[in-house]
């Protein structure tokens, strides 16, 4: 767990309008210790959602010249729709996540929101439409009321507790001796992978944002967990387009669509059921982790 007054700082510095999203993104992706590139166009104009499609249009990124990560990637997410993207480690799935953010400008093609190229738009309107569950988020050495309320300051309490019983943490607190007033973080109470994650999907829940941008855990949860984190993950997506950064396989199969990433390109996309038949790329990760998962 990375000390939240760390980033606090950097980002305070660098962006003026800071918001949980971007805190859960910078852990998400790794980019504390980076200055963003990207700025505003001059004359950039608000993100307008309608129905959220996310589109990536012959999409070319390298982090650096001479060596591209993504090359002529196309993929849709429709609106109200989910995509889960699976790969090899360092195939570009959390590029993609990045990308998404505009935490960088693509090389080549598009990358589009409900038909608006995301180099068009103000970064402060884009980061407000997505919504990041990061597989380890951010608490803040608080109590665990401002932890939730984070998502949205201004929110009351009712709806605080309301974000809490969808995200499955409300019984949890209100097992605590001083309840929501308890401080979690690094000199309070520390809070399991699962609870930390589900503190994640009540601030977002909140937040209410239409597109959501999920990064799924490489670190095994215990079963009940995971069911747990699960059932809130499929209630918070219900109604918005969800874009799965998936690092293990085993909750990409209720995807709308998967979608197999090789050598920066999609080299597979279906159904979790039309992937297995196929009997590509998809069935043997899949076979792969089944036996991985039985060792572990
Ligand atoms: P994993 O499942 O292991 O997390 P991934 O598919 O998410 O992998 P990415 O993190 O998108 O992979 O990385 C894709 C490639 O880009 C990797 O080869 C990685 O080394 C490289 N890369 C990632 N970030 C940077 C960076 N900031 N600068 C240069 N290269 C980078």
């Amino acid at each position: 767990m990375i000390q939240i007054t760390m980033p606090l700082n950097f980002l305070g510095s660098v962006y003026r309008d800071m918001r949980q999203a971007l805190i859960d993104m910078a852990e998400m992706f790794g980019l504390l210790d980076r200055a963003p590139e990207v700025r505003d166009r001059p004359g950039a104009r608000e993100l307008r959602v309608a129905g959220g499609e996310i589109r990536f249009d012959g999409v070319a990124f390298g982090y650096e010249p001479g060596r591209e990560i993504l090359r002529d990637l196309s993929l849709t997410v429709p609106p109200g729709g989910s995509v889960a993207i699976v790969g090899p480690s360092g195939a570009g799935k959390s590029t993609i996540g990045r990308l998404l953010f505009r935490f960088y400008d693509v090389t080549g093609g598009q990358l589009l929101i409900d038909g608006q190229d995301v180099r068009d738009v103000t970064q402060k309107s884009l980061h407000a439409a997505i919504g990041v569950v990061p597989q380890d988020t951010v608490l803040f050495n608080d109590t665990l009321y401002y932890n939730i309320a984070y998502g949205r300051p201004e929110a009351t309490r009712a709806e605080v507790e309301a974000a809490a019983r969808a995200a499955r943490l409300h019984g949890f607190v209100a097992s605590l001796p001083q309840g929501y007033d308890t401080v979690v973080g690094e000199r309070g109470l520390k809070l399991s992978g699962g609870e930390k994650q589900r503190v994640g999907i009540a601030r977002t829940l909140l937040k209410d944002p239409p597109i959501l941008l999920l990064d799924e855990a490489t670190s095994a949860l215990d079963t009940e967990t995971e069911r747990e984190i699960q059932g809130a993950l499929r209630a918070m997506s219900a109604g918005r387009t969800v874009l799965t950064i998936a690092h293990r396989l085993s909750t990409v199969a209720e995807a709308d669509r998967i979608v197999v990433l090789e050598d920066g390109r999609v080299a597979e996309s279906g159904t979790h059921a039309e992937l297995l038949a196929l009997g590509g790329r998809y069935a043997s990760l899949w076979a792969n982790q089944e036996g991985g998962e039985d060792a572990a």
